[in-house]
């Protein structure tokens, strides 16, 4: 699931029609962004923070007064001045060929005559707003488990089991990773013995690297997919692309240790019912 291209339409200025904002903005929607519309009668000021407040990807701007050669720079000089100049403006209303050169160089990305297509708006839009660096309002939940690579779980266990006095919940064998996990409760979280199935386990890789010891850390996020997107969109590398299943019928999917200051980080969405499930254990 893409993230949806959010665009704040609105009309700069003081004429009182919007017959055109409206055809605008409808189709938009039909192209799947989502769209605000300010209202009539906005000044620069005034659009400029609703477009930081709705923390949009593009602003249309569009003008039919005649004074598109004060407002447009003017809206342009704000969102530098508020370093929110990331969001593509573009232009469109009753405005003269003559005037497109200076309105293209203040930083109106493209000006769109009354002919020009919905579909082409919608177009350029899409080639031109920039991947967003996003940071997450909710951060990982928690400590989903701390993942540890061992030879055989059998051989681990007594240490875990009867020098630490955790106790074992379950053990679970991933065909997909050719892992075998043995989950001991610690708190409000666990720790994951992770025994090779095959010599094409990951975790044969590791052991045969590393030995025994810590192999990755597991944070419980919501919206897996979403964050997977916005990850790879600021650059971060992935392992996975995509959520792959884990144990516990959980979602997973680990992020490349290099960008992760050497840790392996595995993100894991249980769904609710096998999130309940795994505490009933
Ligand atoms: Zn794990």
């Amino acid at each position: 699931m893409e993230n949806k291209i959010r665009v704040l339409v609105a009309k700069p200025g003081l004429d009182g029609h919007d017959r055109g904002a409206l055809v605008i903005a409808q189709a938009l929607r039909d192209e799947g962004m989502e769209v605000v519309y300010t209202g009539l009668r906005q000044t620069p000021a005034q659009i400029v923070s609703a477009a930081i407040q709705e923390d949009v990807d593009c602003i249309g701007l569009s003008c039919l007064s005649g004074a598109h050669n004060e407002l447009f720079p003017e809206v342009m000089r704000l969102l530098r001045e508020q370093q929110a100049d990331d969001i593509l403006v573009i232009g469109g209303g009753v405005i003269p060929q003559e005037d497109i050169p200076f309105l293209e160089a203040q930083g109106i990305a493209k000006i769109f005559t009354p002919g020009a297509s919905t579909k082409a708006i919608a177009a350029f839009i899409r080639e031109h707003v920039k991947p967003k660096r996003t940071s997450w309002a909710a951060p990982p939940k928690k400590i989903a488990h701390i993942g540890i690579a061992v030879h055989k779980i059998e051989a681990a266990l007594p240490f875990y089991c009867e020098q630490l006095g955790l106790s074992l919940l379950g053990q679970e064998e991933v065909p997909g990773e050719q892992v075998k996990v043995a989950f001991l409760e610690i708190g409000e979280t666990r720790l994951e013995l992770l025994e090779p199935l095959g010599p094409d386990s990951p975790i044969a890789a590791f052991l045969a690297k590393r030995g025994e010891g810590i192999h990755h850390i597991a944070l419980e996020v919501d919206d897996l997919e979403q964050r997977l997107n916005t990850l790879r969109a600021n650059g971060v590398q992935l392992i996975n692309e995509t959520p792959k299943a884990g144990a516990h019928q959980a979602l997973i999917a680990f992020l490349h240790p290099k960008q992760a200051h050497g840790v392996l980080f595995e993100l894991c969405q249980y769904r609710q019912e096998s999130r309940e499930e795994a505490a009933d254990e």
